[in-house]
């Protein structure tokens, strides 16, 4: 057993000295299965939630409601919930109300996918009533049950079957898949933030190309509460059933994080900006996330616009003033997934992504705070009124010394801005 299964066991014990069924479900039994990391542990009893609750000092009622008690061991969480069995689901998402039973294979039936519905025991014995084994071994995801009425009950299964083909790299059940056509119209009644997580599930995975391959497949985005992406996946379609599909989305797992891969995509599909900060802001991203994936796109279009600029010095002024604007990290970023994403079918040539790269390392210095003289040193030293021409002239301080042209030397700084109300006066 893992370590992590192994450090939940005092749990489980101990709802089995008070003569309770307890073992291990979910997500955790499937990894370790599958000989991968295991991050949460739940743990599932024939335990009620308020004997669960007398049983552990430190626990925190998390889902009563449905019956999940949060309990704190060694200073990690673990959801304990009761064997329960869903009733009616309410608006193809949440159950109305849960039974609590008492036998485990009752509990297990009305989890999704055959993968996700076995059972570990205490002893390492595994507990699979659906062959979630089986369809592992072979690579297939495949619901509990009628497919049909299983995502009818709860949408959110359909994206999450979508996630798990992308991680898992598996390829659906027959009878799943063409379910999961049939009802992708109920994916409106879930909520965008769900929408996010599971996306981002699947595209920070193993081959988010073959989650994308299946979101386009299946069109779910199409039929959305709020719709994005028409746009991007016709063009994701277009990608994947061109003869020559380009080869960009089969390397995005280089991409180290997941904003970057949303980065990428934009990149890759051609996306507007617009377009970009639309669907970023549909699918409920954080201010933070949304200014750091737009930026990458946003310094790409920028490159691109003078790619073909001819005039080295132009070039390497318009790369300096994107890396001030967007910031440093940004900038890194994009080189990042410009390298991941131009070859073969490439937009930017491979050297000149280079020669940017160069220029970033050369760069003595990228921000107004680190510049060696502020708008007081201006105002002290040229004899003119305060106004806006002192961000204006920092600014230019800024470009000139971060693209080498001046050394960022106070008495330097100053002089060149003396020097240009000097120039300035002789016009007037
Ligand atoms: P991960 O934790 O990696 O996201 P997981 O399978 O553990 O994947 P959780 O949301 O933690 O997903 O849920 C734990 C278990 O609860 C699942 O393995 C599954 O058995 C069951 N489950 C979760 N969501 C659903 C759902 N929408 N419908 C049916 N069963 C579900
Ligand atoms: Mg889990």
């Amino acid at each position: 057993l893992p370590v992590s299964i192994i450090a939940a066991l005092p749990i489980v014990r101990r709802l089995q000295e008070h003569h309770y069924e307890a073992v291990f479900v979910g997500g955790s039994v499937r990894d370790t299965v599958l000989g991968l990391p295991v991050k949460d542990v739940d743990i599932a009893t024939s335990a009620r939630p308020e004997q669960v609750l007398k049983l552990f000092e430190r626990c925190i009622p998390t889902g009563l409601q449905h019956g999940t008690i949060t309990v704190i061991h060694d200073s990690v969480s673990y959801e304990v919930t009761t064997f329960r069995q869903e009733s009616v689901y309410e608006a193809h998402r949440k159950p109305e109300s849960v039974l609590y039973i008492t036998d485990l294979e009752g509990d297990l039936l009305r989890r999704d996918f055959t993968m996700n519905a076995m059972a570990l025991t205490d002893k390492g014995e595994l507990l699979d009533p659906f062959g979630g084994l089986r369809d592992l071994k072979r690579g297939t995801i495949r619901c509990v049950g009628d497919a049909d009425s299983r995502f009818q009950e709860d949408a959110l299964r359909m994206l999450r079957a979508i996630r798990f083909i992308g991680v898992y790299q598996l390829s659906p059940a027959l009878q799943t898949w063409k379910a999961l056509i049939r009802h992708r119209g109920l994916m409106k009644y879930i909520a965008m933030e769900r929408v996010q997580a599971e996306l981002d599930k699947m595209l920070a995975g193993e081959a988010p190309q073959r989650g994308l391959h299946f979101v386009a497949d299946s069109g779910l985005l199409l039929y959305l509460k709020e719709p994005f992406l028409e746009e991007t996946e016709r063009l994701l379609k277009g990608n994947y059933r061109s003869k020559n599909p380009v080869m960009l989305f089969s390397r995005l797992n280089q991409l180290k994080s997941v904003d970057l891969r949303w980065a990428a995509i934009a990149i890759g599909t051609n996306m507007s900006l617009e377009a970009v900060l639309h669907m970023l802001r549909v699918l409920r991203f954080s201010n933070n996330r949304i200014k750091s994936i737009t930026a990458i796109v946003a310094i790409h279009k920028e490159i691109l616009m003078h790619a073909e600029e001819t005039d080295e010095r132009k070039l390497h002024l318009s790369w300096i003033s994107a890396i001030i604007r967007y910031g440093e990290r940004s900038a890194i970023e994009w080189l990042e997934v410009a390298r991941t994403i131009s070859e073969p079918q490439q937009t930017l040539p491979a050297d000149l992504l280079t020669r940017l790269a160069d220029w970033l390392n050369k760069m003595p210095i990228s921000s107004l705070k680190q510049l060696d003289v502020c708008g007081n040193d201006l105002t002290a030293h040229v004899k003119r009124p305060a106004g806006p021409w002192v961000s204006e002239w920092l600014n230019k301080l800024l470009l000139m010394t971060a693209s080498g042209g001046l050394p960022n030397k106070r008495m330097q700084l100053i002089e060149q801005a003396i020097k240009w109300d000097e120039e300035d006066n002789n016009h007037e």
